[in-house]
């Protein structure tokens, strides 16, 4: 059919077009023609929104909303971003759901001004002083006991500016019949600015309602039913507009399908293209150092999480592609065994490895532990450490042997990244405690492989390792792109470690008594502070740093008091890396008995002989940090003992008490805070999301996965012409690089 252009020629043209729609009249083409047809118009989406100069346009602004497109896009807040009120911070935007104490007005003595209501507010975690601006009648709408949404700012401790408030329902947390609504509908609730309102953002985004056709779907019709999922201009406008809570639910898990759906594309194009790469050097010839190594000198017999471990590495590294593995270990179930071994593959394929370490003192112990553990095959392994306290010569020294080829190992920190270090041939790269590192730090030592003997740029097998115990979900969306492994189970002969709260003065007593008790025994222990010093010219009260034991302070005052017979030694992060050192070795060595010490032993730290762990104001710490650092004791076969100093009712503390599983503690945590804040998440980037609420979207995210899979396998390249949108919003969100096509 050739084009043709239409015009009606008189409204009675259009009449009859619209009449035959419901009926059986007969049309022409060119009748047909006339029709109302609609088609998404995406250019819509870039036109500015109209909105007058003035503060709700640079509101606007600050939000970033300048066209209709990023209007449509700022989507309602969820009831989950609500906060408690004793988690709030001072100086941060939160929003809260309440239940009204008391309410009054008080006047403001300023002339012009409009009496303050003032409201004492309160939810099961605590209660504060809401202000009110500007809103006198709020005194007779907000009756006590009514509950309430309020939007706004901590100005301080218990006190609360609000912005923006809405009546709760009784459900507490979801937003209901707010000023705008009629009562049993719920309002979007949307994050708001200085100069504009939620209910300002909502009137606009019903003016551009329009433009929700003009969005773009990404996802074809195929993925759409078989997903079960609505279009996405449908799922915005539930977002924006529904009146149930569940239709909204269902918009919002759309578009949370959508965004993992491409956060697991760029995953598993990024696996795609390494796994094209050849680069690597395959080491697949017979071990024979390593072999030696496993069966002479290791004091112990592997675990079977270890030796399956052992063999699946095997398997990467005999390939020609890099491998890039995650090695997600709970602590002390032996991760550094295993990296031994795939360092020691490299050498005896007369290639070179590194282990880089987060800090120096993790290195130096790695150093140290690697020496021990080499035993009888030091002589054939010529290895070396590198860290920023490494002195001027020998590093001169040691970086001309690296690059020269004469040192097989080199153990570090940082410091082995930096641009003059340059190895002869690096095959094998081990970073332990990866999630210390950033993106970009892990990526450095890959760009220094050096050559290989054929003069091929050298593409070093990467083995990642952590202790922070995420779930599987969590592993999914963050390093989706690496391939994992897990060890869970603990070396045999473990003494399960005892974890007791202690509070109050005669239950310190008693727990110190049991401390030295097994310092008689010849045990050692670690005495852990939340801070280095006591912070000069802090004013005291609750909640200020002075209330916290110092590390300083307390190895003065053990010194004096409680452990006044024993040896004590002090270590924390401001010290001179030689001082560290020093106290590190006199307490891996036994000539100390306590290390009154910072949350730098958090990290790797390996004394079997330690069985106490003491952690003051453990209250102050998150369960994955208290969880490594419970986990420096209980190394050896004799019980151990962790005392954690705080509150009876803390419920992190109460977890750690009763579980022991990094994995149940991480599932704890990330119900007790948001996503976002679970360390090794945050840094990583990709695994935000925006929509997505992770561990409760798991289901999504495991779909998400599959259909990504799916995907990839059938189209790599994105090139089907149902995948082309997709491609789009690859683009959109992740930029043009994302694209880059995948090498065959
Ligand atoms: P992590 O996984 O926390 O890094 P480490 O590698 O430091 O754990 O190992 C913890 C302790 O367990 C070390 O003292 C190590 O020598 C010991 N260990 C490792 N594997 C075994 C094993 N299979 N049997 C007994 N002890 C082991
Ligand atoms: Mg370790």
């Amino acid at each position: 059919m050739s084009p043709v252009t239409v015009t009606p020629r008189s409204p009675s043209d259009r009449s009859i077009v619209l009449r035959a729609f419901a009926s059986d009249e007969g049309l022409t083409r060119e009748q047909l023609l006339l029709a109302p047809v609609r088609w998404p118009r995406p250019s819509r989406l870039e036109e500015a929104l109209d909105v007058a100069p003035g503060k709700a346009a640079d509101g606007l602004r600050s939000l970033g909303l300048t066209s209709v497109g990023a209007l449509l896009e700022h989507l309602p807040r969820d009831s989950r971003d609500a906060r408690t009120v004793s988690g709030l911070r001072a100086g941060e935007a939160a929003t809260v759901a309440v239940q009204v104490r008391t309410i009054s007005a008080r006047p403001v003595r300023r002339r012009g001004m409009k009496p303050l209501v003032e409201a004492s507010v309160f939810d099961e975690t605590g209660t504060m002083r809401a202000t009110f601006f500007n809103q006198p009648w709020l005194v007779q709408r907000y009756k006590p006991g009514t509950r309430l949404v309020l939007h706004g700012k901590a100005t301080a401790r218990g006190a609360f500016n609000v912005a923006h408030h809405a009546l709760g329902s009784d459900l507490g947390a979801d937003f209901a019949a707010g000023e705008n609504g009629a009562s049993g509908e719920i309002v979007a609730h949307y994050p708001a600015t200085e100069g504009l309102s939620s209910t300002q953002i909502l009137t606009l985004v019903h003016g551009c309602r329009g433009a929700l056709a003009d969005v773009p779907e990404a996802l074809g019709a195929a993925v759409r039913v078989s997903e079960r999922l609505p279009d996405r201009a449908g799922a915005l406008g539930a977002m924006h507009f529904a009146g149930a809570i569940e239709e909204r639910e269902a918009g919002r898990r759309r578009l949370a399908f959508e965004e993992l759906l491409l956060t697991q594309l760029v995953f598993l194009r990024r696996r795609a293209r390494r796994r094209s790469g050849r680069g690597a050097p395959a080491l697949d010839q017979a071990p024979a150092l390593s072999e030696r190594w496993l069966k002479g000198e290791l004091p112990f017999a592997l675990t079977g999480d270890q030796r399956r471990a052992i063999a699946t590495i095997d398997g990467d590294l005999a390939q020609e592609r890099a491998m890039q593995r995650l090695l997600l270990g709970e602590v002390g179930s032996g991760k550094t065994v295993v990296a031994v071994w795939a360092l020691l593959r490299a050498v005896e394929h007369g290639l070179q490895a590194a282990l880089m370490a987060p800090t120096e003192t993790l290195a130096e112990q790695h150093f140290a532990t690697l020496q021990q553990l080499l035993g009888g095959e030091q002589a054939n392994v010529t290895c070396a450490l590198l860290t920023g306290s490494t002195p001027a010569r020998r590093r001169a020294d040691t970086l001309g042997k690296l690059a020269g080829g004469e040192l097989s190992l080199i153990v570090g920190t940082h410091a082995l990244i930096e641009p003059d270090v340059e190895f002869r041939a690096l095959g094998v790269v081990v970073v332990d405690e990866q999630h210390r590192f950033g993106v970009r730090q892990r990526a450095a030592l890959d760009a220094k492989a050096g050559m290989g003997a054929d003069g091929r740029r050298l593409a070093p097998h990467v083995l990642h390792m952590t202790a922070t115990p995420i779930p599987r979900t969590l592993a999914l969306a963050n390093y989706g792109d690496l391939d994992t492994t897990m060890l869970r189970e603990l070396p045999k002969g473990r003494q399960p470690i005892e974890t007791r709260i202690v509070s109050g003065e005669s239950e310190r007593e008693r727990a110190y008594g049991q401390l030295r008790e097994q310092l008689r025994l010849g045990r050692q222990a670690y005495v852990v502070c939340p801070l280095i010093e006591q912070v000069e010219g802090e004013e005291a009260g609750a909640g200020t740093p002075t209330d916290l034991r110092t590390a300083t302070a307390e190895l003065e005052r053990l010194r004096k008091g409680e452990l006044e017979d024993h040896r004590l030694v002090l270590l924390h992060g401001g010290m001179k890396p030689r001082e560290k050192a020093q106290a590190m070795e006199q307490f891996a060595s036994g000539a100390v008995d306590v290390l009154v010490a910072t949350t730098v032993i958090e990290v790797g730290i390996d004394v079997p002989n330690a069985t106490v762990m003491l952690i003051e104001n453990a209250e102050r710490f998150g369960i994955s940090q208290l969880h490594q650092l419970r986990g420096r004791v209980g190394r050896g076969e004799h019980r151990s003992l962790c005392l954690l100093m705080g509150p009876p009712g803390t419920a992190r503390l109460r977890a750690l008490q009763q579980h022991a599983d990094g994995f149940e503690l991480a599932a704890i945590d990330l119900r007790l805070r948001s996503e976002g804040e679970l360390i090794g998440v945050r840094q990583s980037g990709l695994g935000q999301h925006r929509i997505a609420c992770l561990p409760e979207d798991a289901d999504l995210l495991e779909r998400a996965r599959a259909r990504a899979e799916t995907i990839v396998a059938a189209d790599p390249q994105l090139q089907a012409p149902e995948h082309a949108l997709l491609g789009d919003a690859l683009e959109r969100a992740f930029g043009a690089e994302t694209l880059e096509p995948i090498p065959a």
